[in-house]
Formats: structure tokens, C-alpha cells, sequence
């Protein structure tokens, strides 16, 4: 019927193939103003300037399916503007790349072609204005052949999420065991001596960002980055976990009086900092499932456990105020390399006293 139509009407068939392609330039049409209504939107909510646009990252049961819109390839901004949240140059998939590399050759290929990078490690976007002010604080001792690992993956990826940032490795000198936290407090007090920060990121030098998505600023509620780590098989081992990367305003961490002092050797310091936050009436916002790492394989070489950790734990709430930030004494040595800013601080247990407290938890 219809051929035969075809054949012997063919102003007919021209009417009803006019019809289709109309529709279809209709529809076509529809798409592309809903398209510019929403893309409206996100370059609208990329120059908010109060504070972050991951509204929708709040809820720590965030779903598995991305829902971030990024800028358009060749999207400009303008110098004079706050740089967006989600810019055209965050591909995604960083090339993790675990081989053994020296760390001037890392400084070498950074820095060939790429004059804005500064001593220290520091550097700010010139094509508009940082959105966070970032100290990335890496805690350390003897990982010499991690930390080049960590730059040539971390500092492009920050370049490109257009964050200013610098980079602080605390090195712990002498003979007690390592103490992370205390690690971290001091390299909050000497960041904040050298710049002005407004973010802090506590970085595990082990743990290498798969993704430059997983943006390191930081938000209205301290943020935990690492949930999804290659070694834990991708899954948050447990729902408090606060452990290898986190991120804390400095008025955030201000207000939790910093990290516990007195965690010697491994593991609790992450539990705690966990309970001050929660204390302090803060949640705590993930990147879902942005916040993928690959840790660099790494033996423990005799390092001890820290059995008092449990006790400690339970008195998180108590020891808070008394433990931190405000009872911390120090004498750091800092040199300026080219990536980094070393500070070397020799730790001992009188460098924290906790006053008015007895372990049989009373305050007296
Ligand atoms: N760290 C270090 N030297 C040490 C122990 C720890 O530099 O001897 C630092 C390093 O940044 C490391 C972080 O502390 O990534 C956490 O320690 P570790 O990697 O031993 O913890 P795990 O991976 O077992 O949770
Ligand atoms: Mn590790």
C-alpha cells in the first residue's frame, strides 16, 4: 500500500518525509536548548563564589554513578574570575605510573617548559584566581624513593584542577617511633608561617590519585579523599575510616584542636582525628567514587604497632582540648628545595605534656 502510494502520490510522501525530518529538527532543537540551559547552569555554579558546588557530595552514600557536568573543551574563563570547580582540563584517568624515578629527574621534567612552578613546590593558576589556597603536608621518614612518585603524579593533576598549592614534607628525626599526626600538626603551624592557606590536605606519601577529578579542595565539612583504595580492593574498609588522605580548612582544623599528639607508631591517629571532627559536629564529605588510589607496595620495616591506641580511642572526646594543637612545642628545621619545603623535627613525648589529666581518665 504504502509503495504503492510512494509510486503514484509522491506529494504525499514528500509532505510526510517533510513532517519527519521537522520533527526531527525539533527534537533536535529541544536537545540542544536544554543542553545550553543546563550547561548555563554549570558555568553559573563554576563561578559561585560561595564556597563549592559539590552540593551533591555531601551524602556520604553517594551514588556510583558520576553526575558531574565538566566545562566544555575550550570553555575560557577569565583571569579576573574565580576558576571553576570542573574545567575542561580535568580528563579523569591520571597515568599512574609506580616505577622507581630520581627525584631531580622528576624536578627536571616538571620544570622544563613550565617556569610558574616555584621553589618550594609552590604554584598558583594564572588564567584565573584559585578557588582553595591548598598546603599539601606529607608525613615522612626513610620512603626517599615514594615521594618523586607522588610529585610527578600529584602536582600536574593539581595544575590542572587549578588549585593553588605547595607541598610541606615533615620528616621525623630521632629515635622514637613515627608519629604521623604530630607529623601533621607541625607542618600545619609552619604552612601557616610560610603562606596564608586556607585548605589543608594530610597526604600519605604512598597514595597516588587515579584520577584528577577527585578535586583537592576542600568544602564546608572536612572531606576524606583516599575511600577507595587499590589495596583494600576498592571499597572503604570501614565507615569511619579518615586514613591517607584527608582535607580540613584551617578554621576546620583549628576548631578539632588539630590531630592527637600522643599516637606512637602505627595506626589509631585517623580514628581520632575521625571522633574529633564528629565532636567538633561536623560530617564528613567523600568524592564517592572519584576518590580512587593506587598505594606504592611498601614492607612494613619493623615499625611497631601502637597497642595503647584503644585506650586512647575511647578517650578521643576527653583529651581532645587538652591534646593537639595548643600543647605542641617544637624546634623544626626548614630548607626550601625545589619541589618542596623539608621540615625536619625531631619527636619525643615532653614535646606534648597533657596537663591536667590522669590515665585513669579523670580531669582533675
Ligand atoms: N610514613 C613514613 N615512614 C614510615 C612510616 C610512615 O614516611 O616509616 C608515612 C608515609 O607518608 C606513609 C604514612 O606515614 O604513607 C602512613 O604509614 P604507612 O604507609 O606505614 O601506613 P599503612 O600504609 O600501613 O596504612
Ligand atoms: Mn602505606
Amino acid at each position: 500500500m504504502h509503495i504503492f502510494v510512494l509510486t503514484y502520490t509522491p506529494g504525499i510522501v514528500n509532505e510526510y518525509l517533510f513532517m519527519v525530518q521537522a520533527r526531527g529538527i525539533q527534537i533536535r532543537e529541544n536537545v540542544r536548548s536544554i543542553g545550553a540551559q543546563v550547561l548555563e547552569q554549570v558555568v553559573r555554579g563554576a563561578y559561585s563564589s560561595n564556597g563549592t558546588d559539590y552540593a551533591y557530595e555531601y551524602d556520604i552514600s553517594e551514588p556510583y554513578v558520576q553526575t558531574a557536568i565538566y566545562l566544555p573543551e575550550g570553555f575560557t574563563y577569565m583571569p579576573s574570575q574565580r576558576c571553576p570547580e570542573r574545567l575542561p582540563s580535568m580528563k579523569g584517568p591520571v597515568d599512574v605510573n609506580m616505577s622507581e624515578i630520581a627525584l631531580e629527574e622528576v624536578e627536571r621534567s616538571l620544570l622544563e617548559g613550565d617556569h610558574s612552578l616555584a621553589s618550594g613546590g609552590h604554584w598558583k593558576p594564572h588564567d584565573c584566581v584559585a578557588r582553595w589556597k591548598v598546603a599539601i603536608l606529607v608525613p615522612f621518614r626513610n620512603r626517599h624513593e615514594h615521594l618523586p612518585i607522588l610529585l610527578r603524579h600529584l602536582i600536574p593533576a593539581l595544575q590542572r584542577q587549578r588549585i593553588q598549592f605547595g607541598f610541606y614534607v615533615i620528616e621525623q628525626a630521632g629515635n622514637e617511633p613515627f608519629n604521623r599526626a604530630m607529623l601533621f600538626n607541625v607542618g600545619f603551624k609552619e604552612a601557616m608561617r610560610d603562606l596564608d592557606w586556607d585548605c589543608m590536605v594530610f597526604h600519605d606519601v604512598d597514595h597516588i590519585l587515579e584520577t584528577d577529578r577527585n578535586y583537592y579542595g576542600c568544602s564546608n565539612m572536612p572531606r576524606h579523599f583516599a575511600v577507595k583504595l587499590n589495596k583494600y580492593y576498592y571499597m572503604l574498609p570501614y565507615e569511619e575510616f579518615f586514613g591517607g588522605v584527608s582535607g580540613l580548612t584551617v578554621e576546620q582544623f583549628r576548631k578539632i584542636n588539630g590531630f592527637p599528639n600522643a599516637f606512637w607508631g602505627w595506626g589509631g591517629e585517623d580514628d581520632d582525628l575521625w571522633n574529633r571532627v564528629k565532636f567538633a559536629g561536623y560530617s564528613v564529605s567523600r568524592p564517592g567514587n572519584m576518590g580512587r588510589y593506587m598505594s606504592i607496595p611498601h614492607h612494613h620495616r619493623g615499625e611497631a604497632q601502637f597497642l595503647g591506641r584503644y585506650t586512647l580511642l575511647r578517650q578521643s572526646k576527653e583529651r581532645q582540648g587538652l591534646d593537639g594543637l595548643n600543647n605542641l612545642r617544637y624546634t623544626p628545621v626548614v630548607s626550601r628545595r625545589r619541589l618542596y619545603t623539608n621540615i625536619t623535627v625531631s619527636l619525643s613525648r615532653d614535646m606534648a605534656p597533657v596537663t591536667g589529666y590522669n590515665e585513669d581518665r579523670s580531669i582533675s
